[in-house]
């Protein structure tokens, strides 16, 4: 049996939070209620996130510490994680022309954002999403669920249905395996991500959408005084769903609208809200744009393994397609 497999890498020893030795059940039931379901979510999380949250320091320190010994977090060698990167998934998006732009599709454990203007396409491939995750391995998906965080109010059902058909996949199945909930301001959608773990675990869950990442924070922190300010909840954010997506192997896609700041005036084309936070932490970043014809253009504009290029689709009735239909 090889070290990796030993290590378990990605499975806790103790099953739920309850069980770690140290913990009794009246700090379970705490951690619970702020957001820490599973071994796995309390092992990287920080004293600090947990004292925030109501705990005290010495428990906080010692829950996390059970929690790491029993996930074991420790040093590897670079070809332990070509083992571990092994375990890596790629979904398929749907759309052919797309997922040959990504190298197959989207990556777990790792964060895609994709931005663009009102119009651009972001909340049609969310959706697409949340369908393309549930087809079969042999078909690009992986035969799990979506979670579906919606901040503009634009998740609809008789969308996904449409898609689902296409994909041939039953309608009712698809929409009962997309967990969905609608984040009214931003703090309401980083209590749903903070409290996302338990869900993602007992839904078999491979996608987590969160569509859009960044619209409540624009809206409701105006102004340069209040930049820092959304900036650090915005990390804090982006790092809860890196940690989702790592330790679920999960693929984390969230959406971005692009700036109309002066900022972007002298730059030759649109940028990104969010600034380096999304950037730093969002490991692919697509830009997706209108061209002619009512055609689509995804653009890679920074990946740690992908080369820059663009690429057509459309959006049509069916759902997002690439070039099937010309070919
Ligand atoms: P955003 O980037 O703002 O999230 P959307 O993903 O909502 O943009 O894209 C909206 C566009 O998708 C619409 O303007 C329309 O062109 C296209 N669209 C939406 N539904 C359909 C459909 N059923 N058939 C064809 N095109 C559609
Ligand atoms: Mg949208």
């Amino acid at each position: 049996m090889s070290s990796i497999d030993q290590r378990e890498y990605f499975a806790a020893k103790y099953q739920t939070i309850a069980d770690l030795p140290g913990i009794g059940e009246a700090t379970a039931t705490k951690l619970s209620e702020i957001g820490y379901k599973t071994v796995q979510s309390l092992a990287t999380a920080s004293v600090r996130e947990l004292v925030a949250a109501g705990l005290g320091e010495e428990t906080a320190d010692k829950a996390i510490k059970a929690a790491r010994k029993s996930i074991a977090i420790e040093y590897i060698t670079a070809q332990e994680l070509v083992d571990i990167r092994k375990s890596l998934k790629m979904v398929t998006t749907g759309c052919n022309t797309l997922d040959r732009l990504l190298g197959g599709g989207l990556e777990t454990r790792s964060i895609t954002e994709f931005y663009g203007e009102f119009g651009s396409g972001k909340s049609q491939l969310c959706q697409q999403l949340a369908v393309s995750v549930q087809l079969p391995e042999e078909y690009g998906g992986l035969d799990a669920g979506a979670l579906f965080i919606d901040t503009e109010h634009t998740f609809r059902p008789e969308r996904v249905t449409q898609m689902a058909l296409y994909l041939g996949l039953e309608p009712k199945d698809v929409l009962k395996k997309i967990i969905f909930a609608e984040a009214y301001s931003s703090e309401h959608q980083m209590i749903l991500l903070e409290n996302a773990d338990g869900v993602i675990k007992e839904n078999n869950i491979k996608v987590i959408i969160i569509d859009s990442m960044t619209g409540h924070f624009r809206s409701e922190y105006m102004g340069r005084e209040l930049l820092a300010p959304r900036q650090q909840k915005l990390n804090q954010h982006m790092h809860k769903l890196i940690k989702l997506a790592r330790v679920f192997n999960a693929a984390a896609v969230v959406t971005n609208q692009v700036s109309s700041t002066p900022d972007a005036y002298f730059s030759r084309e649109p940028v990104p809200i969010g600034g380096h936070i999304m950037g730093h932490i969002s490991h692919t970043r697509i830009y997706l744009r209108k061209g002619r014809n009512n055609l689509r253009i995804a653009k890679v504009v920074a990946s740690p393994f992908l080369p820059e290029g663009e690429t057509p689709l459309r959006i049509t009735a069916r759902g997002i397609e690439g070039d099937e239909l010309d070919s």
